[in-house]
């Protein structure tokens, strides 16, 4: 039977990310099945016919986001709850998470894939929070999303309530969670190993996952941060910087993400460019909780040394947000300032890392990030005809600091329309919101958390 085709015609531009990185005045885009198979002029593509023809003329098209770092299951339903005064929200998104049932987990998640679709997003890491993935399966499906799963493990004490076990036990429940879950809903989702951090884990329980990650032909990810206290600390103990200890213990490779990576020194980014390890940066996390990026953010350094940086953003309470064009927004502004230097991470570099870099650091790069024939057909489709993306003469720049993800009107992941003019049609949105806002109400409730709402009276 002869794949289903979909062309894409006379688009604006096309920001293809590829090897010359052009951007294609007047293109067109030719989708057969799941896979790219003709990009050029629309004059060159004219002759080509297709089942369903998308009039592009005031649309520019990139490829689709992929969001490194996003707990999807981390307190959704409240967000917004947690003050600025508050200090770290932690404690309360972890009792939260453990109280959540499987139902609430499912509907939390619809909502996550909505906000993750129509702002562009065609796939992400979820760090192992979720809980159900058995009940969230046909969200995943529904959506037509890629997803990155695993389940989160620990087997030291920590200062927040994470799912432990014995080392051994940890590493059989991933090899079987791996087993389970890698390659389903044809490829889009992979099951890779999710130990919390360096600090919750053994190094036993870190090098066992790691040859079990390789031995799957899959990945790893875990949180990972550095800086002078830890640095110190880390040194005293093990004669070794926080992250030469992850190189010791066996736990760096080129199928490694390690998220957040702040404040590590010269000889840290050594050590993740001699194994290739990859990292997932989550900019509005870190500028929102205070970091301190002037004094610890490496991105610039990382990513001239050749290490794939991704973005994420982090637990929506963190970020409070998911839009991977405010991301970069963040990514490509808070470096000039922190450095007071303009010419620190530029638009261009943003946007390879919201796309092609970060689909690289997620081991997906020879499938996804750029629209290439061959390539999988995951494509973001942005509205021009807005007040923001006025006047128009350079794509990037006005993508990455004039608009964001609002502007995202249609999104085609392996080859499916899943946002088609600003819809999506798997869930009724209405109906969710109310429902996740009755989730909410009930796991604040049952969980005991009573937090002021807000600073100001509601009335
Ligand atoms: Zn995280």
């Amino acid at each position: 039977m002869r794949a289903p085709t979909l062309k894409i015609e006379h688009a604006c531009y096309v920001v293809t990310l590829d090897g010359e990185r052009r951007i294609i005045q007047d293109g067109s885009i030719l989708v057969e099945g799941q896979r790219i198979s003709r990009v050029g002029k629309a004059a060159e593509l004219a002759d080509a016919p297709a089942d369903r023809l998308i009039d592009a003329r005031h649309l520019l098209v990139t490829p689709g986001f992929v969001n490194g770092h996003m707990h999807i299951s981390y307190a959704h339903a409240v967000r917004g709850i947690f003050l600025d005064d508050l200090g770290s929200p932690l404690p309360y998104v972890f009792r939260l998470q453990m109280a959540m049932t499987e139902e609430e987990e499912y509907y939390t998640t619809l909502l996550g894939l909505v906000e993750l679709l129509k702002s562009g997003t065609v796939g992400f890491v979820d760090p192992g929070s979720t809980k159900f993935p058995d009940a969230c399966l046909q969200a995943y499906e529904d959506a037509g999303i890629r997803v990155i799963l695993g389940e989160c493990v620990a087997d030291r004490e920590a200062p927040f309530p994470l799912p432990r076990y014995g080392t051994e036990e940890a590493i059989a429940r991933t090899a079987s969670f791996v087993r389970k879950w890698d390659g389903r809903l044809h490829g889009r989702i992979r099951a890779w190993a999710m130990p919390f951090s360096p600090e919750t884990c053994s190094a036993d329980l870190l090098g066992g996952l790691k040859r079990l990650a390789d031995e799957h032909g899959t990945g790893l990810t875990l949180h990972h941060g550095s800086g002078p206290a830890a640095r110190r600390e880390s040194l005293a103990r093990y004669g070794l910087r926080p992250t030469e200890y992850l190189e010791s213990s066996g736990v760096l490779g080129p199928n490694v993400l390690l998220s957040h990576v702040l404040g590590l020194d010269d000889a840290e980014i050594e050590c993740l460019a001699r194994t290739g390890t990859a990292v997932a940066m989550c900019p509005v996390t870190a500028a929102k909780g205070a970091k301190g990026i002037a004094a610890l953010g490496r991105m610039p350094e990382l990513l001239q040394r050749g290490v794939r940086v991704a973005l994420g953003s982090d637990s929506p309470n963190n970020s409070n947000h998911l839009d991977m064009v405010r991301t970069m927004n963040m990514a490509a502004i808070q470096y000039k300032d922190a450095r007071q230097d303009m010419h620190q991470i530029p638009a261009e570099q943003a946007l390879e890392m919201a796309t092609l870099i970060g689909a690289q650091a997620l081991g997906l790069g020879h499938e996804l990030g750029s629209i290439a024939p061959g390539k999988r057909a995951d494509l973001v489709l942005f509205d021009t005809q807005r007040p923001e993306w006025q006047a128009l003469f350079n794509p990037v720049n006005n993508l990455v600091y004039n608009a964001d993800g609002h502007s995202v009107h249609t999104v085609v992941v392996d080859g499916r329309v899943v946002v088609d003019a600003y819809r999506q049609s798997f869930v009724e949105e209405a109906r969710l919101f109310a429902r996740v806002q009755e989730i909410g109400e009930r796991l604040l409730a049952r969980t005991g958390v009573t937090l002021p709402r807000s600073r100001w009276p509601i009335v």
